[in-house]
């Protein structure tokens, strides 16, 4: 992408907003495969950074992105870049990350993945969900306090996705019923686990490998809830390597089955997909409900 005189000068008010002096900007590349906003690598002679920036309607996502990412770095479980500020300049919010050079994938990086997601997943709390509310995508995502994870599951994910994509015109009456109808079966279908911090948006664009060729999760949606969900995330498309599931179930393993629950927790991410890109991730949920409740 050309950059004009505008763009640095647009960097070089939101660094020296950040630092509070002004920082001399060696190069400035933007990155592409981010889904909603727009992202750079700006080098500066004071270190390199990862900013992202976007006209969001919602003016506190970058706020809760980095909330979140302070969250889960206290754990200390895996690598998650500092937050360096965020803020708004020009119509803009922006956010400022310690930008993770790709240090390349050591041997056994999907193995030490899955052990030190097992570690993230270990955290626990006394109740399901998060003290504060958060962004899945551009989706608000809500997360008030639950004792019971599939009761958070059905009230704070399922049924609020299933409300928008009905409000929205992207699907019947009729699959929202089917819904309803399916939600009591839920207790009887999912282990009832401990609440687990979650990064919440585990996919193969939210992690990258970090200098020493490790993991690096960005973008979070995190939220204390049933780890389960966060490991049938990963298989949306298509699936992690092996060897990453294998560490994270010795590390932590998984209730026997767990391959055949893999579709009812992402019912969540598709009803995501469905209500951000539309009715052509309609049909495994249509699948999945007919299978239990007919249609
Ligand atoms: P979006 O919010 O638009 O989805 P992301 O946070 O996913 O944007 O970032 C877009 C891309 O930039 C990611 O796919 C990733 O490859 C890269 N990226 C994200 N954070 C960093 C970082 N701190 N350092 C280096 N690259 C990053």
């Amino acid at each position: 992408m050309w950059i004009g005189a505008e763009q640095y000068q647009f960097f070089e008010a939101i660094l020296f907003k950040t630092f509070g002096h002004e920082i001399e900007i060696k190069d400035i590349r933007f990155i592409s495969g981010g889904s909603i906003n727009t992202a750079a690598r700006v080098s500066t002679l004071e270190g390199t950074f990862f900013v992202k920036f976007n006209h969001s309607e919602h003016e506190d996502m970058f706020e809760k992105e980095a909330k979140g990412l302070m969250l889960l770095q206290d754990t200390n479980a895996l690598c998650i870049p500092e937050v360096v500020g965020f803020g708004e300049y020009n119509d803009k919010s922006y956010l400022v990350l310690e930008f993770i050079e790709n240090g390349g994938q050591r041997p056994d990086f999907w193995q030490e993945f899955g052990r030190s997601l097992s570690v993230l997943h270990s955290h626990t709390h006394s109740s399901f969900g998060l003290s504060f509310d958060n962004y899945i995508g551009s989706l608000e995502q809500r997360n008030q306090y639950y004792e019971n994870g599939i009761d958070f599951f059905v009230e704070k994910r399922l049924r609020p996705m299933v409300g928008l994509a009905l409000y929205n015109g992207l699907i019947t009456q009729n699959l929202r019923d089917c819904f309803e109808q399916f939600y009591p079966l839920l207790p009887h279908l999912l282990p009832n686990e401990k609440p687990s911090l979650l990064h919440g948006d585990l996919w193969s664009g939210n992690f990258l490998s970090n200098p020493y060729g490790y993991v690096c999760l960005v973008d979070p949606a995190p939220y204390y809830g049933l780890r389960e969900a966060e490991i049938a995330f990963t298989h949306l498309f298509g699936g992690f390597d092996d060897e990453f599931y294998e560490a994270y179930n010795e590390a932590y393993r998984l209730t026997p089955n767990f391959q055949s629950r893999i579709q009812i927790y992402n019912l969540y991410p598709l009803l995501v997909h469905v209500n951000l890109f539309g009715k052509s991730y309609l049909p495994p949920i249509e699948r999945l409900l007919r299978r239990f409740v007919g249609s």
